[in-house]
Formats: structure tokens, C-alpha cells, sequence
């Protein structure tokens, strides 16, 4: 791991409230060596979750140093959205930032028993600082609201929640990086755990990868149940590809998608 992302990282347990890590193998410091990251007090629930060993108790580990990507991701146990966005702050810990204007949080009704997941903000969001504003943006809403009322289910756009893996626009509307939807993907985890929705549903490959952690493109997803933790994800089309006008039987196959979610969350 390269210093900037090892910095990174730090910057997001502290973010969490974690005052000290442990580092293996360090020269100098036997076994065990610490490494601040200065912070106000440890929770105890995190100290708990942790499980690192003390400083007191050592714990013989010949291993080097690789990589500090093996911790826990954590959400502290009273968190909410508005801390989730306070802690992401003013983000620059990847770089996306670079090109930013807006962070694209998330938006609507947080108590949703319904979240999408899109991929990232395009230049409408990225403008206005709302997930799904733009022509994609526009079609999702049709979708959703459209499919809802043939389906008889009393449901319109404000009512569910809609954000993205990655907070800040990509350049040019570029697939994010790993290492990018990695660092973001923590504050969409913890928005997520707070929401606790009834279904997810992930728009397109890369949402869907990110939410299920799973390979498979999205033409052979789609229409199927996983699981984020224990919440059903439903993986359909990303709207932008529903845009192409090639796509037509695209759009039918995420009208469908669409119905039975609606139905599994609102019947
Ligand atoms: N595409 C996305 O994945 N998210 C948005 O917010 C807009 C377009």
C-alpha cells in the first residue's frame, strides 16, 4: 500500500473515532509499535471490535506490514446519515476530489424501506450536488414512479432514498477505480447500515459488484436476488444504458426488475 492511500485510510478511522492502530513487525518497536493518528477518546465498542492486541500484551506476528486493508470496516454503533456526511466532510481522500464541484451524498426519504444504488455522479449531480438528476436521472424517476402506478402501488420519487458508491463525479464519466469505490464505499456501508432498507436495488455492473461483491456482469445479474448483509439486493440496468435507443428490450427486462421489488417491499 502506497502512502497516500495508507494516509488515506488513517484519515477514515479517525474519521470513526479510533485514536491508535497497531502496527505488525515494526522496527523498534518489538513485536508491536503504535501508530497515532490523533484523536479524541476510543469508544469502548470499537476498542472491542478492534480486537487488536495492546501494547502490554504483545503478540508475536512475523509478518510484515502489507496491507492495512484487512481492519474491519466499522460504523460506529449510534451513526447516523448526518454523521456519515459530517465525517466525509470536505473528502479529498481520493482522487476524485480533484475534479469535483459537488459531494453527491444521497437523497429522499431516509427511512425508505427502498435504496438505490447507482454507480456515481455524472455533471448534472455533480452540479446540483443530487444523485440522479440528469437524463438517467429523469428515466429512473419515470421508472419507478411509472411502474409503481401501473402496479397500483402509491409510491413517487421523494419517498425512497437514492445515492451512489462514489460521492464525487468520476473525470468524464469513467467506471470509478477500485481503490476509489473502496475508500467511498465505507460511507455508503454505513449509510446503508443505518438505513437498514427492506431491498436495494443496485443500478448497473458496477453498483451491483460494489453492493454483492460479486463478479458477474449485469446482463447476467439482473432479475435475480443477492444479499448485502442481510438485505435482499435486486440488480438491475443502470438508466444511462436504458438511454441507448439500441436497448429496448433492456428497458422492458428493468420495467420487470422494477415490479417485483416494488412488490417484494410494498405488498
Ligand atoms: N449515474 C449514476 O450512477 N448516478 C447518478 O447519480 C447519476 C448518474
Amino acid at each position: 500500500m502506497n502512502p497516500e492511500t495508507l494516509r488515506q485510510y488513517l484519515e477514515f478511522y479517525q474519521d470513526l473515532g479510533i485514536k491508535s492502530v497497531y502496527r505488525r513487525g515494526a522496527p523498534g518497536g518489538g513485536d508491536v509499535a503504535r501508530a497515532s493518528i490523533a484523536a479524541d477518546a476510543v469508544p469502548r465498542s470499537i476498542q472491542k471490535a478492534q480486537s487488536m492486541p495492546t501494547p502490554e500484551a504483545p503478540t508475536p506476528d512475523p509478518r510484515p506490514l502489507t496491507s492495512v486493508s484487512a481492519l474491519p470496516p466499522l460504523a460506529p454503533a449510534d451513526d447516523t446519515l448526518f454523521k456519515i456526511l459530517e465525517d466525509i466532510g470536505d473528502c479529498r481522500r481520493c482522487r476524485l476530489h480533484e475534479g469535483r464541484n459537488k459531494i453527491v451524498f444521497g437523497v429522499g426519504n431516509e427511512q425508505s424501506p427502498l435504496v438505490f444504488v447507482g454507480e456515481g455522479p455524472g455533471a448534472d449531480e455533480d452540479a446540483q450536488g443530487i444523485p440522479f438528476v440528469g437524463r438517467a436521472g429523469q428515466l429512473l424517476t419515470q421508472m419507478i414512479e411509472g411502474t409503481a402506478k401501473k402496479e397500483g402501488i402509491p409510491l413517487v420519487r421523494d419517498q425512497i432514498y437514492i445515492c451512489n458508491v462514489v460521492k464525487c463525479r468520476p473525470p468524464e464519466n469513467r467506471t470509478p477505480e477500485p481503490d476509489e469505490m473502496e475508500i467511498c464505499g465505507q460511507f455508503l456501508y454505513r449509510q446503508l447500515s443505518v438505513m437498514k432498507p427492506k431491498a436495494i436495488v443496485a443500478l448497473g455492473g458496477t453498483a451491483a459488484r460494489a453492493v454483492t461483491g460479486r463478479k458477474e456482469g449485469v446482463t447476467k445479474m439482473r432479475g435475480h436476488w443477492f444479499k448485502w448483509r442481510d438485505i435482499p439486493v435486486m440488480v438491475t440496468y443502470h438508466p444511462s444504458y436504458l438511454l441507448r435507443p439500441y436497448n429496448q428490450n433492456a428497458k422492458r427486462e428493468a420495467w420487470e426488475d422494477l415490479k417485483k421489488v416494488l412488490h417484494f417491499v410494498y405488498d
